[in-house]
């Protein structure tokens, strides 16, 4: 079993066609998403449509709720708030209906659990390894992998208690391996597919072999340009076009 582990689509479609080229020609079998199917880009429906019909496990994130009337959106800054209305405006009915019922992680898939931002708090950024420590009693499985943060990597919960970090793909190649110590916790994020935010604007992913323990972190330049016509066609903020080139 092969499992292709996505995050924080946002709506790109660009960008989730490009992985999936890039995945499907070294094969995966399940499709996992670790929420935010939508919010911020410009294809809701489009990217919504295509992991209904071929994910397996999905967990909801925080602008899959706020999208579908699941979230005040007071909590949102003004450019968030602006695409959730967007959004919400233009979702087909039966793809409100399935992000609605998406469920709330961590999900347990096989031997590792999804979730979205961290297993206590679905809503909650894992950025430091100081908050990752603290966490180690909550994890049902030796694996977990989450997104929110957009950045790709994760963490380590070594032996001696202390939380390392794990970096992703470097900028000069487009794959890093990581190799799971099965005595050891790890909370892996595979970055996000639409909006990166690690200073890399490249769609990010991950492939999770189960019987190698073997994860291969992946990156994937795509038409950017194609994502932005068509975010300032729709007359989204512009920041969230102009974002997509940042990478953060
Ligand atoms: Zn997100």
């Amino acid at each position: 079993m092969r499992y292709l582990i996505l995050s924080d689509i946002h709506a790109n479609w660009e960008a989730l066609d490009a992985v999936l080229e890039a995945a499907q020609k070294e094969g995966f079998d399940q499709i996992v998403c670790c929420g935010d199917l939508v919010g911020y880009g410009a294809d809701p429906n489009a990217v919504t449509d295509w992991v209904r019909s071929t994910a397996s496990f999905v967990v909801r994130g925080n602008h899959d709720k706020a999208c579908v009337g699941l979230e005040n959106l007071d909590w949102f800054n003004p450019v968030a708030k602006t695409s959730a209305l967007w959004t919400a405006s233009v979702l087909r009915e039966e793809n409100v209906e399935y992000l609605r019922k998406l469920p709330k992680g961590p999900a347990r898939v096989s031997d590792f659990q999804i979730l979205h931002g961290s297993p206590v708090d679905e809503d909650e950024y894992l950025m430091q390894a100081g908050e990752v420590a603290q966490l180690a009693g909550y994890l049902d499985t030796r694996l977990s992998f989450f997104g929110h943060t957009h950045v790709q990597g994760g963490f380590i919960f070594q032996n001696s208690g202390l939380v390392k970090r794990v970096q992703g793909v470097a900028r000069k190649f487009d794959h890093e391996e990581l190799i799971l110590d099965p005595e050891v916790y790890y909370l892996i994020n595979p970055g996000s597919v639409g909006q990166p935010r690690d200073s890399d604007p490249r769609a990010a992913w991950c492939v999770y072999y189960p019987q190698d323990r073997r994860i291969m972190y992946r990156r994937v330049a795509y038409d950017i340009k194609g994502a932005q016509t068509k975010i300032r066609a729709a007359q989204l903020p512009d920041l969230l076009a102009r974002r997509l080139w940042a990478g953060h």
